[in-house]
Parts: C-alpha cells; sequence; structure tokens
C-alpha cells in the first residue's frame, strides 16, 4: 500500500524516534512499555499536526491559497503548527481564537503556544469565548475573498480525510520501526480531540490487517462524540484513498471517557502524576492538556490490570509541550503539596 500519489509537502522530521520505556515499564511493573515520539515532528517545536499539514497544505497550494485560516483556543498546538506550516510555506495565515477561558492567567494569555503564533507571524483575530468556530471562519475566509486574496479554511485540529492520512502514512512508519526493532505492538495508547489522529491510526492498522489494538484517551469532554466522530472519519479517511470504508470495523474504534475530568484543558490528579512521573522517570516532557491524561489513561489501565505483563504497550506521544509554559502556575509550588492542596 503506498500513498506516494497524494501532494504532500516535506515539513516534518522523519521518521519519529522509536523508544523503549524501561524506567517506566519498572516502576509500573506491567506490560514493556515504548514511545513514538511525534512530539519530535521539527517544525514549529513539533506535535501531530504537522503530520496531518503536509497533506493540506500541499492542498492549499494545489489550490492556488494565499492565506491559510484556521480556528482553536488561546492554546491551540493545531493553530500554533498551522502558523509554523504557513510561515515555512511562504503563506499568510489567519487564527480565529475562541477565547473561552475567562479566569486564565496571565502566562495562560502571552506565553506557551500564544507566543509562538505571535513569532511565527500570524494575524489573531480573537472572538469572546463560546463564538461557533464555523461562522467566525466563514467570515474570515470572505473578507480574504473580498481582498482578492485565497483563503483556503483548515478545520479544528486538521482533522479533515486528507488530514488523517498524516496518521495512515504514521502507521505504516511504525509498521517499518517496529519490524527493524522485532517487536509487535498489542496495544497502542494516544490522546484523542478532534480524532484526525485516532481515524488515520484506525485507518492505517485497518489496511495493515494489524492486531494491534488501538486506545484514543478523550480528552475533549465526556460527552463529547469523540468515538463516533474517530469511526465516521476513519471511514471517510478509507474512503478517500480507494479502499472499502467496511475495512475499520465497529468495534476496533475505543476510546476511553475516564481522563477528562472537569473538562477540556482543566487539570486531574492524573495528568498531573502521568506529567511528574514521565519528567523524572524518563526525561519526557508530558502536556497538561492532551498526553498528560492520556498517559494518565495508559497508566490507569497498567493498574486495573487490562494489559498482559507480556504485553508491548506503545504510547504515541502527539507532542503540546509549548502549554507547559502556559500552565507554570501548576507546577509553580512542589507539586505533591499542589495536588494535596488544590485537587
Ligand atoms: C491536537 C492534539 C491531540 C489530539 O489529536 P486529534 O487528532 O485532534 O484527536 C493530542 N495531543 C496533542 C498534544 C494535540 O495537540
Amino acid at each position: 500500500m503506498s500513498l506516494s500519489h497524494i501532494p504532500r509537502l516535506s515539513l516534518c522530521h522523519l521518521p519519529t524516534p522509536l523508544q523503549r520505556l524501561d524506567r517506566l515499564s519498572k516502576t509500573l511493573g506491567g506490560p514493556t512499555l515504548w514511545i513514538k515520539r511525534d512530539d519530535c515532528t521539527g517544525l514549529g517545536l513539533g506535535g501531530n499536526k504537522v503530520r496531518k499539514l503536509e497533506y493540506l497544505v500541499a492542498d492549499a497550494i494545489a489550490h492556488g491559497a494565499t492565506r491559510l485560516i484556521t480556528a482553536g483556543p488561546l492554546q491551540s498546538n493545531h493553530c500554533r503548527q498551522t502558523a509554523a506550516a504557513a510561515a515555512r510555506a511562504g503563506l499568510e495565515c489567519e487564527l480565529v481564537i475562541d477565547d473561552r477561558l475567562q479566569d486564565a492567567d496571565h502566562a495562560y494569555r502571552t506565553n506557551g503556544n500564544i507566543l509562538l503564533d505571535r513569532l511565527f507571524g500570524a494575524i489573531l483575530r480573537v472572538l469572546p469565548g463560546g463564538t461557533p468556530a464555523e461562522a467566525a471562519l466563514e467570515q474570515a475566509a470572505q473578507e480574504v475573498r473580498a481582498a482578492g486574496g485565497v483563503p483556503y479554511t483548515i478545520p479544528v485540529g486538521a482533522s479533515a480525510p486528507l488530514g488523517a492520512l498524516g496518521y495512515v502514512n504514521a502507521t505504516l512508519e511504525l509498521h517499518t520501526q517496529a519490524h527493524e526493532a522485532g517487536v509487535q505492538f498489542d496495544h497502542l495508547v494516544h490522546a484523542s480531540g478532534s480524532t484526525g489522529t485516532q481515524a488515520g491510526l484506525l485507518a492505517g492498522h485497518a489496511l495493515l490487517r494489524s492486531r494491534t489494538v488501538v486506545h484514543g484517551v478523550n480528552i475533549l469532554g465526556e460527552h463529547e462524540p469523540v468515538r463516533e466522530r474517530a469511526y465516521e472519519l476513519a471511514q471517510q479517511t478509507l474512503s478517500l484513498i480507494g479502499h472499502p470504508a467496511s475495512l475499520v470495523r465497529d468495534q476496533d474504534v475505543i476510546v476511553h471517557n475516564d481522563q477528562v475530568g472537569p473538562g477540556f484543558g482543566k487539570p486531574t490528579p492524573g495528568m498531573l502524576e502521568a506529567v511528574e512521573l514521565l519528567g523524572r522517570q524518563e526525561a519526557i516532557l508530558l502536556d497538561p492538556v492532551h498526553t498528560g491524561k492520556a498517559m494518565a489513561g495508559l497508566i490507569a489501565m497498567v493498574r486495573q490490570k487490562r494489559f498482559q505483563a507480556s504485553d508491548n504497550v506503545l504510547f504515541i506521544h502527539t507532542g503540546g509541550q509549548p502549554s507547559l509554559f502556559a500552565y507554570a502556575a501548576l507546577w509553580s509550588t512542589e507539586p505533591v503539596a499542589y495536588r494535596q492542596a488544590a485537587l
């Protein structure tokens, strides 16, 4: 199977490393844990969106676009990676920012991703929280057209079928690396939000007839239809490249809803433990919004004995570290003391 006929702009440092987490595996006393470092995709501090943007930005260029437009919250990793991709491709970038956290502190408003958006030269359109993204994106696109430009709108999280191809590709890359390392993964765990990552992984694993169980950990909200969206997008992704949508089966789509806590971007004890544990045992930085909660899900599954001791379990690090600096207040005192005092 090959995706080489689909236009793709090279933006990532590939392949990203595949590493064993020996110290963490020993501490947790469960299966052998591995990590795929998609936080190291390179462009603009990296992350999972760059893989998707390789296809979407190539499509934008093919359509003669002059400006990429997308949307997200103030600390959106997706917005930051889109701004970086635009800078690299010589396109303008406009970000429609949903300012939804009214009680956010100074670091959240000025540091991390939003600081990098500015450095990459993005035009910021900050709207009050709750403004529907669709209407705001359409408005921004119309203004570009009226000024004689060509807008290219990228959906939230770059989670269109074309974007999800980035994770079909990542699955092929992983398959080669696993083969070279002589390992077969029994389970794969990752953070799932706008679901392009999970959809691409599901489509890729279906195409390879892989037996690896893919676990998405919902970081968006307990009542968000993450599972339904991942399933639908996986089917659309397969159709886009000429394969039967039915290759992905209902039972393949697994989403865990037990790590969201109070809501998107809100800290949980499990997230704090996961971020601290990975820092101290592996010198790997997780983020408070996505990968911290996804790793908390993996740790919970180890403790619930959901894996066998002989299993190989892979965590996909989807990036997000810049937001650590926006959430600095979480670690401004001794972490353990914070957990006891505030949670
Ligand atoms: C966007 C993002 C995710 C979720 O990926 P989706 O494809 O939107 O489901 C996970 N982790 C990080 C760090 C992200 O920025």
